[in-house]
């Protein structure tokens, strides 16, 4: 541990934790969390669900409590951002001109979501995207007021989560994806079809393989109309652009360090600069998941993440292979991910789709790669522990007539007890 301290520039899911981290496993240097929002580290996921409805406040969403900073001597400092780094010198240029001077760097600087490449999307208003605190703020005045025609660019888990929680308070929505199926990047195409048939049942207007190619407004300026294949016109009084998000490596980039579609790290999550680190949606990692270098956005990768970091400053280095999960709210439907799905070769569902209680187990050359589950949390845990300890599963034991992931888990323990 040198004079200096850590730096850690972003105060996100992925900054705080790692602030948290180096704490928690006895870290007794300086401390600077730097995050450009101006508000206490807080939790995004519920931005497009429960926040919008009114059922989660802005206090549920924040990380920690104000003391905790303090109780913890972690310097916060809020609504400011890091505009340079110096890695000579070891230093931090604030844009207010104050320089931060460190012994370890942690960039967790999240991501932005990409803008619509049409003309009207960057003038018009009424058309919004959805990443921080102050957008869904600004989402929900206009959703609690009455009726609105909403059209949501982009069938991601964005655009889908917005447009089920649009439809809960009673908007008319129309969500229009580029790709031929929904949340192609994601999911199975048995799960995608699955949740856009609970959109069409809620009365969401779905249309897919369809582009966006300009927005029209009113003298005044206000988005009245989304134009899609140069042709049918749909209209609206309220965009919302979920198209993905382009990772924050600016700073990065200026530091000389490498970047590619993220940060560019090791197993350790250092940057080419053993000094530097980087996590979270900015990063990317080599996945013994993927086997190869890929970015995760989620808060399970920014959290375990953290702990990598906050160990590997501590000098304990340990590499990143926490098994990747994940988690969506639509409707009554509650979806997790446990793996990776994307590159399967084969997929096997179980449990009751129409009923809205199933699992879908992915295989890459015979090996469970993914488990995609609704509202059956129990084959979610499991899938994750085995994953995790390499427990082999094959596409035809899942296929056996009866087959249960929970009975399945116990037999080798079963064995063992009369071994
Ligand atoms: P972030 O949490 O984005 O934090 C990065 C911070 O760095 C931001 O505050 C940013 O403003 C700041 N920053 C950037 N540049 C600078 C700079 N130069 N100086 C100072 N500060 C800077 N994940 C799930 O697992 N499940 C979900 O259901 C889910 N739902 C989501 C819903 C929404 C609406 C959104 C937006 C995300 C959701 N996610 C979900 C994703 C999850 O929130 C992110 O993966 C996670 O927040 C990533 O953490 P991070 O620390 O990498 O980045
Ligand atoms: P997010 O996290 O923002 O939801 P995803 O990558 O999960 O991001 O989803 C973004 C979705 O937007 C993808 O299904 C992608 O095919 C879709 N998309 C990307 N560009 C366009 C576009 N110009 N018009 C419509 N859909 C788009």
């Amino acid at each position: 541990m040198g004079p200096r301290g850590v730096v850690v520039i972003g105060a996100g899911q992925g900054g705080l934790d790692t602030a948290a981290a180096l704490r928690a496993r006895g870290y007794r240097g300086r401390i600077t969390l730097v995050g450009d929002e101006p508000v206490l580290p807080y939790q995004r996921p519920p931005l497009s669900k429960g926040f919008l409805t009114g059922d989660t406040s802005g206090a549920d969403l924040e990380l920690r409590p104000r003391a905790f900073f303090a109780a913890q001597d972690i310097d916060l400092v809020s609504g400011t951002r890091a505009a340079r780094i110096d890695r000579e010198r070891r230093t931090v240029l604030l844009e207010t001109g104050a320089t931060l001077p460190y012994d370890s760097l942690v960039l967790a600087t999240g991501a932005r979501p990409r803008t619509l490449p049409v003309p009207g999307a960057g003038s018009l208003s009424g058309v919004l995207t959805l990443r921080g605190l102050a957008d869904a703020e600004g989402l929900r005045k206009r959703l609690t007021g009455p009726p609105r025609r909403l059209v949501v660019v982009g069938a991601g888990f964005i655009g889908l989560e917005v447009a089920a929680t649009a439809r809960k308070l009673g908007h008319e929505v129309t969500v229009v994806e580029a790709q031929s199926r929904a949340l192609a990047r994601a999911l199975t195409p048995a799960m995608s079809s699955r949740l856009v048939a609970e959109h069409l049942g809620a009365g969401v207007r779905v249309l897919l393989g369809r582009e966006v190619t300009a927005l029209w407004g009113s003298a005044a300026g206000r988005v009245e109309v989304v134009e899609l294949d140069g042709a049918e016109r749909v209209a609206a009084d309220l965009v919302v652009v979920g198209i993905g998000v382009l990772p924050n490596t600016e700073l990065a980039s200026l530091a000389e360090l490498q970047v590619g579609d993220g940060i560019v790290v090791d197993a350790h999550l250092r940057t080419d600069d053993p000094d530097v680190y980087a996590l979270g949606d900015c990063a990317r990692f080599p996945s013994p998941h993927a086997g190869r270098h890929i970015r995760l956005e989620s808060v399970q990768n920014a959290s375990d993440q953290a702990k990598v970091v906050a160990a590997g400053i501590c000098g304990d280095r340990v590499p990143y292979t926490a098994v990747p999960w994940f988690w969506s709210e639509q409707y009554g439907l509650r979806l997790q991910i446990a793996g990776l799905t994307a590159g399967h070769d084969e997929t096997v569902t179980t449990g009751d789709p129409d009923g809205g209680r199933f699992s879908v187990f992915c295989f890459r050359r015979g090996r469970l790669t993914g488990v995609e589950s609704v509202n059956r949390p129990a084959d979610h845990g499991i899938a994750r522990r085995l994953l995790a300890s390499g427990t082999e599963l094959t596409a035809d034991e899942v296929r056996q007539p009866g087959f249960d992931l929970k009975t399945h888990a116990r037999r080798p323990q079963e064995r063992l007890s009369h071994a």
